[in-house]
């Protein structure tokens, strides 16, 4: 292996205090809360996405009797969970969240610490630390780390790493019943399980067990080790459903996202030198040893007073970088990092950074091509939304390549882990997708995370990535991002999108917990708010409130109660690369075809917003007024839309390809991702086998090889292409069709005779209708507005006009404030009332705002004097309504703007208690309008 230094760079700290303890293990929270209570500022930082890891991520339920234990077992009692059993693995995991907040301990999930930091004189500083935001620093005079196998310390020491003799993985099941001792089974040895046994344990809940596997791990990685645990699990699974009567009907619910490890016998003990600032947590597989280890370490962790050793010897050349960066809206100080040590891989044609959805597709479909490709993911099992994410059904997307192939073997192999499930197995999906990344061609790397690149020029020639064992640098010819978020692509200097225009939120996001409903298993897919993915610390705050949102679903009963927790947090939205064309909702519904189109995709607007006044007009329009937020399109896809502007050599695979904002509401289903992510690996190795960049590739080339694979667009068509006769007969009707007419009419409106339709027209819905069609579309004559004001004074709320439309009269009124009606703001004014709920309000506020008279003012400022204690509670999608979501923060900032265009400041001061608001959306946005207003 060869080594090569990154160079020194700036980068922001995250956090500076007394201590900061490194691994969420129980240990690491013991330690944590210890130092917290004894009055230090702590830090707890973790790799993965919860705590208490044993726990949380290796599903280790029998916990020993010591205080942390106890207290979990306490608040898991609260929750409804059996007292007299071992703890649950989701609600233990909110009890750890629960004790680390009320402590205030500060709290750092996915963020990997890297390496220690030293200051100018060489005493120790606290941790390097990449995520989202890239390279940070959590600064701190003293460390503990508390990682299994004490990785950090040994590496900061220069001692090896402790060798591994087993890891266990646990599988979750439902519908077996094991006693309180277990039980345990001989399994036939090609099954590759240690001793040939494996061990169940009961779970918390009766009826729920726990299966042990434990395989040999001497010499092998941890990508390895993660891959063989998965098989493992999965065919001892399938194996006792066919061969043990209590097996038979049981379901394989989840994997443990973690391992437990076990060290050789003759592991050299870490010797840590006094006097650093550094303690380690003992590296012994007795959790009872580390948890009052850990109480002791944390209360009397030291600051530093001798220097650290330095070790590295590597070469002086330097590798300058592109990394990401944290929102400047963060405010976090400026630091320095100094040139950092990273593994340097050898060469390969293409580096693809995420095996998620697209990802996997595109690693598969480069190496079937021969080219040698290298994978990087920094989650535990390949899959992404569908796998670790824990939505594992299709919802539209077209078919096609390999996908079906894939898919084939997916079913079959969750008929052998469950009798039913809903939609396909998340399980099975892990392992068919681990056992075809199993090929000659590509090298797969679990646990890295990917947060930068070195470029030359207009190329990427290399990829960054973090992992338990340092930095990482894979030189690589084309470069794939299938990270969802686009986190390559941005790290390069690719111009990236984020939220909408309105407000730059993104959709919201899922917290998704694993279930079993009637025998079935399944998963509870409801909205946990929202969050700039892109920001470490964004991040870690939205997997605590999503686990917040899982722990105020109870009381958690034997009937119901969820089972495990998805280790990716659901993301519907990230960063959009601009790409070579930025494709928008209206391209489908205009049926445009491209000249390089390479695919389709196919879905509805399936956008979660509640609150569509901020959303694009565009939208407002096709959801509020026209209905159609069920309606289903497809379109072309064009290849320049996979290509990031700026960089020659990158593709997308993911969701984060060139789009705007709308059409991504419907272009980002499962299946077209996994399209896309297989287009972009057949483009990625045909490019690496030419020679050429991705960019320079003619589409002319692709497009066979695309079609020999089964990958063809659907031809586009015109969203209702009708003559004006036609279209103004649909107005009489229902749903799509109507919809689509008041669409399509209000981009003709010019065309139509209005007041000769209106006259001849008796049905009040088509006179609605086409008034409202004839108002978006510039030709609001006296007939027009006189139907609309009959709306809206008779106060006719139904029927709405689709899911997501509100009253009638509310949409009257949004017509007639959009051409200015006059009056509009005074019959607007007492609508604003707690009556009507916050999304309304919102889009009223608005209206007033475009309507642009001066009574809107008036209405405005009394509406905000008269709801000031009102908070305008909101159920997210999915969500419950005993415990809504305020959308305070949206009504007061959309009055301030619309008062704002309305010419009167009065009520900026408002904004003042948002601009630091604890949500970097919030105050980003807080700010922006703030210096606008
Ligand atoms: C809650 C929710 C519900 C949905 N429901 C459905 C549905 O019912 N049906 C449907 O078809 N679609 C659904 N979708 C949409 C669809 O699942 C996603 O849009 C699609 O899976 C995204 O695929 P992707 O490849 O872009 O990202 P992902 O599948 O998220 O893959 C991204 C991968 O990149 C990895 N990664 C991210 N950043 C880094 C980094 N910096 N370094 C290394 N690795 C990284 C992640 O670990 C992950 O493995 C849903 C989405 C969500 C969030």
């Amino acid at each position: 292996m060869q080594w090569i230094r990154l160079a020194g760079r700036r980068a922001t700290q995250l956090w500076c205090g007394d201590l900061v303890v490194v691994g969420g293990s129980l240990g690491g929270v013991a330690a944590a809360l210890s130092a917290r209570r004894a009055g230090r500022r702590v830090c707890l930082l973790e790799a993965g996405p919860t705590l208490g890891t044993e726990l949380s991520a290796a599903w280790s339920t029998g916990l020993p009797d010591r205080p942390l234990c106890q207290a979990i077992r306490d608040d898991t009692a609260s929750r409804g969970a059996p007292a007299d059993r071992p703890v649950d693995v989701v609600l233990g995991t909110l009890a750890v969240d629960r004790l680390l907040l009320d402590t205030g301990v500060t709290v750092l999930v996915c963020a990997r610490a890297t390496r220690l930091v030293r200051d100018r004189r060489g005493f120790l500083a606290g941790v390097e630390v990449a995520g989202k935001s890239g390279r940070q620093v959590v600064r701190a005079p003293c460390v503990l780390d508390a990682t299994a196998g004490q990785r950090l310390a040994r590496r900061a020491l220069g001692s090896s790493a402790r060798p591994l003799r087993a890891v266990e993985r646990r599988g979750y099941m439902v519908g077996l019943t094991v006693p309180a001792e277990g039980a345990s089974w001989a399994v036939p040895s090609s099954l590759g399980v240690l001793g040939g046994r494996v061990e169940a344990v009961p779970a918390a809940w009766p009826g729920e067990a726990l299966l042990r596997v434990r395989l040999a791990a001497a010499g092998l990685s941890e990508t390895v080790l993660l891959g063989a645990s998965l098989h493992a699990v999965t065919a001892v699974v399938a194996w006792l459903r066919q061969h043990v009567a209590e097996f038979a009907a049981a379901t394989l619910v989840d994997v443990s996202p973690g391992l437990t490890e076990e060290a050789s016998a003759g592991a050299a003990a870490l010797a840590v030198p006094p006097g650093l600032g550094l303690a380690v947590l003992p590296d012994t597989p007795d959790l009872a040893v580390r948890l009052d280890a850990a109480e002791g370490l944390g209360r009397e962790a030291a600051a530093a007073t001798r220097r650290l050793p330095r070790l590295d010897a590597a070469p002086r050349q330097c590798l300058r970088t592109r990394e990401l960066a944290a929102a400047p809206e963060q405010d976090l100080t400026a630091v320095r990092l100094a040139p950092a040590l990273a593994r340097l891989h050898e060469p390969c044609d293409v580096v693809i950074a995420g095996y998620g959805t697209g990802g996997v597709f595109a690693a598969l479909a480069a190496a079937e091509r021969g080219v040698r490709a290298v994978v990087l993911d920094a989650a535990p099992v390949p899959g992404g939304i569908g796998s670790a994410g824990r939505i594992h059904s299709y919802y539209h997307g077209l078919r096609g390549g390999l996908q079906d192939r894939l898919d084939e073997a997916v079913t079959g192999g969750g008929s052998a882990l469950a009798p039913k499930v809903r939609g396909y197995h998340p399980v099975a999906r892990a392992e068919v997708m681990t056992q075809a990344l199993q090929h000659p061609c590509l090298e797969v790397c679990s646990g890295h995370t990917v947060f930068g690149v070195v470029r030359e020029g207009t190329r990427v020639t290399g990829v960054l990535t973090a992992a338990a064992d340092g930095y990482h640098v894979f030189p690589c010819q084309v470069a794939v991002d299938a990270t969802g978020d686009g986190d390559l692509a941005a790290a390069a200097g690719a111009p990236m999108t984020l939220g909408r225009d309105g407000d730059g939120f993104p959709q919201p996001y899922s917290y998704t917990p694993s279930l079993m409903r009637q025998g079935e298993l399944g998963h509870h897919n409801f909205d946990a708010g929202w969050v700039d993915p892109t920001d470490t610390l964004e991040l870690s705050r939205a997997h605590l409130e999503g686990r917040a949102q899982v722990a105020c679903r109870g009381p958690y009963t034997p009937e119901r109660h969820y089972c495990t927790l998805a280790s990716i947090i659901g993301l519907r939205e990230s960063r959009f690369a601009r790409g070579r064309v930025v494709l928008t909702f209206d391209d489908f519904l205009e049926g445009r075809g491209f000249p390089d189109t390479v695919c389709s995709a196919y879905a509805h607007h399936d956008n979660h917003a509640m609150d569509y006044a901020e959303e694009s007009e565009w939208s407002r329009r096709h959801v509020v007024m026209f209905g159609l937020w069920r309606t289903l399109w497809h379109g072309d896809v064009p290849y320049r839309a996979l290509l990031p502007r700026r960089l020659d050599n990158v593709l997308l695979a993911c969701r984060a390809l060139s789009v705007d904002h709308d059409l991504h509401q419907l272009l980002r289903m499962q299946r077209d991702m996994q399209v896309i992510g297989e287009i972009c690996g057949v483009a990625a190795a045909e490019a690496a086998i030419q020679g050429i960049a991705p960019a320079a590739l003619p589409v002319e080339e692709l497009r066979p090889l695309l079609a020999a694979r089964g990958i063809a667009p659907r031809p586009p068509r015109r969203a209702a292409d009708l003559p004006v006769a036609e279209l103004l007969g649909k107005l009489a009707g229902e749903g799509d069709e109507r919809g689509l007419a008041m669409w399509r009419l209000s981009r003709s409106a010019k065309a139509v005779d209005w007041p000769a339709f209106l006259a001849g027209t008796a049905d009040p819905n088509a006179r609605f209708c086409g008034a409202i069609a004839a108002a978006l579309g510039g030709q609001a004559g006296p007939e027009v507005v006189a139907v609309l004001q009959e709306v809206l004074r008779s106060r006719q709320a139904e029927p709405v006009l689709g899911l997501k439309s509100p009253q009638r009269y509310v949409v009257a009124a949004l017509a007639l404030a959009e051409i200015g009606a006059p009056g509009i703001a005074e019959a607007i004014g007492p609508m604003l009332t707690l009556e009507l709920p916050a999304p309304t309000l919102l889009l009223l506020l608005r209206a007033l705002g475009k309507a642009g008279q001066p009574a809107g003012v008036g209405a405005i400022r009394r509406f905000l004097a008269e709801t000031a204690q009102h908070d305008f509670p909101v159920a997210l999608w999915g969500g419950d309504p005993a415990h809504p979501t305020a959308f305070r923060d949206a009504i007061v900032i959309r009055a301030v703007r619309s008062l704002a265009q309305l010419g009167d400041t009065s009520e900026a001061w408002r904004l003042d208690a948002l601009v630091d608001h604890p949500m970097l959306l919030w105050r980003r946005h807080a700010r922006r309008v703030k210096g606008g207003a």
